[in-house]
């Protein structure tokens, strides 16, 4: 078991680039950049050790899979404190830093756990084919800061679990969790199953353009994934792209304000808003509007910002000054266009950390530009709308497709809305939350690619027929 000092002594490079908390300011740790020979020598060691990992065979490698969640378990504590200094997020209390690494191993249980037999397609007086899985080979994992040690292992369990190997490339926001978390998995993997290249956008780029790579999993914003897959069209690199989203959530006049407003909290401000699939932007009917507002507004004030390693916080800072002042502009531009803020939308610019206040702001026109753009914090917009046929138009107005939900007292009700909201997953009730078993992607530009559950074991596979 490592203790957070051990850990960080494992993983810090004192000569390296500096990560500060975006709590305090203070230094976290600092990590070392990956050269293109040091990313060429990655690529290559996981390479070499590909056919003997794929040789294991399933079972084998499941037990792995089990060792390493056991490992991550085991240094639980370590892990999350380490994730909430680098990240911001708080470590205990709500959906935080321990809910996090509690994910990985959950996550890393039920990838192991998956049956993926070959399925018969064919078998009679005309002939037999069956339809396998087999590994691709080497996976590319690129990721972004918002939950970087949960996203990092939804890329690479079942990447490893299909006999592929892995070299992952952290944000280099938040390198130290994902280096943190490959240390801990590491001390029970073979040698070279699983590498970290840490570094910015160009060890990414050279990593997407890599010969040595059969499949990017890529996660973060819609332009990053379009640049990967340019960069992988030369190569015929498989991809997956789980990308930006701008979630609406469609409240029907049916609701109990007061028995929603927590879940819709929630479902806007997980990890203070930074997450893809949270609500970015909420339709409201008339006849409720003012009340779920009102239920809003009151559980907003009951949950405390701060630093994350004081108890009673839940939510955190923003990670990093770039995402604060895409907030910061948001609001502005929220306030310039008539919209009304319920709580909120006052930072205090003159304290450390990139701390943005919980806001929520009302009667905006669908077109301003914090109902339109990813906010990716913690300011969510209300709009009102008095027919059913115009939220529903609004909500799948946009040109991304990752969540969207809808919520109601009656299920027939909420079931036909559902079938027609534009998005790879609709919530009932609810918004945002995700299940191993459960696959997990978009349409439109939040890109392609399923993860989790067998048809994530499939995204990492070649398939092969056998026929005769
Ligand atoms: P980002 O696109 O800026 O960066 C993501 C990663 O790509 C980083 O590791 C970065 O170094 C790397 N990168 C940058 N340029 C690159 C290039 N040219 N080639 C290869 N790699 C490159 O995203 P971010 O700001 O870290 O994350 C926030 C975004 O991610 C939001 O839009 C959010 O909605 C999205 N996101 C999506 C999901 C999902 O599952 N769909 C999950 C989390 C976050």
């Amino acid at each position: 078991m490592n203790t957070f000092h051990d850990l960080l002594s494992a993983i810090t490079d004192p000569s390296g680039r500096e990560i500060l908390d975006p709590a305090t300011g203070e230094v976290v740790g600092s990590f070392h950049e990956s050269t293109p020979a040091e990313l060429d020598d990655a690529v290559t060691a996981v390479r070499a050790a590909q056919p003997a990992w794929a040789g294991l065979g399933h079972a084998k490698r499941s037990e792995y899979l089990h060792r390493a969640a056991d490992a991550v378990e085991a240094n639980a504590e370590a892990l999350a404190e380490l994730l909430s200094r680098e990240q911001g997020k708080p470590v205990k209390n709500g959906p935080n830093a321990a809910f996090e690494v509690g994910g990985c191993a959950a996550w890393l249980r039920a990838s192991a756990d998956f049956p993926l037999e070959p399925e018969v397609l064919v078998d009679d007086e005309t002939g037999y084919a069956e339809l396998q899985y087999v590994p691709l080979g080497v996976v590319g994992a690129i990721g972004p800061w918002n939950w970087p040690m949960m996203i990092t292992v939804w890329q690479l369990a079942a990447s490893l679990r299909m006999g592929n190997t892995v070299v992952v490339k952290p944000s280099e926001y938040t390198p130290l969790s994902v280096l943190g978390l490959a240390h801990v998995l590491n001390q029970v993997l073979p040698a070279d199953v699983l590498r970290v290249v840490p570094g910015g956008g160009e060890v990414g780029r050279a990593l997407s353009e890599h010969r040595g790579v059969d499949k990017l999993m890529f996660t973060g914003s819609t332009a990053t994934g379009q640049a990967i897959m340019r960069s992988a069209a030369d190569g015929l690199t498989r991809l997956t792209l789980e990308l930006g989203g701008n979630d609406a959530g469609v409240v029907l006049p049916d609701v109990d304000p007061r028995a929603v407003a927590e879940d819709l909290f929630w479902g806007a401000f997980i990890n203070t808003g930074q997450t893809c699939a949270a609500l970015k932007r909420l339709y409201v009917h008339e006849d409720v509007h003012d009340a779920v507002c009102d239920a809003l507004v009151e559980v907003a004030r009951q949950m405390p910002m701060g630093n994350g390693r004081e108890e009673q916080n839940v939510l955190g800072p923003l990670q990093n000054r770039q995402q604060y002042d895409i907030v910061a502009g948001l609001v502005e531009d929220a306030k310039n266009g008539g919209g009304r803020v319920l709580i909120g939308g006052d930072p205090q610019e003159d304290q450390p950390g990139y701390f943005y206040p919980t806001t929520l702001v009302a009667d905006l026109p669908n077109d301003n530009p914090l109902v339109t753009q990813e906010q990716f914090g913690p300011a969510l917009p209300i709009v009102k709308y008095a027919d059913v046929e115009d939220a529903i138009a609004m909500a799948n107005g946009l040109d991304v497709g990752l969540g969207a939900s809808v919520w109601s007292s009656d299920a027939e009700s909420a079931m036909a809305v559902a079938q027609r909201l534009e998005a790879g997953t609709v919530w009932i009730n609810k918004h945002g939350g995700v299940d191993p078993r459960i696959p997990f992607g978009g349409i439109k530009k939040s890109g392609f690619g399923l993860e989790f559950g067998v048809e994530g074991l499939k995204s990492v596979a070649a398939s092969k027929v056998i026929s005769r």
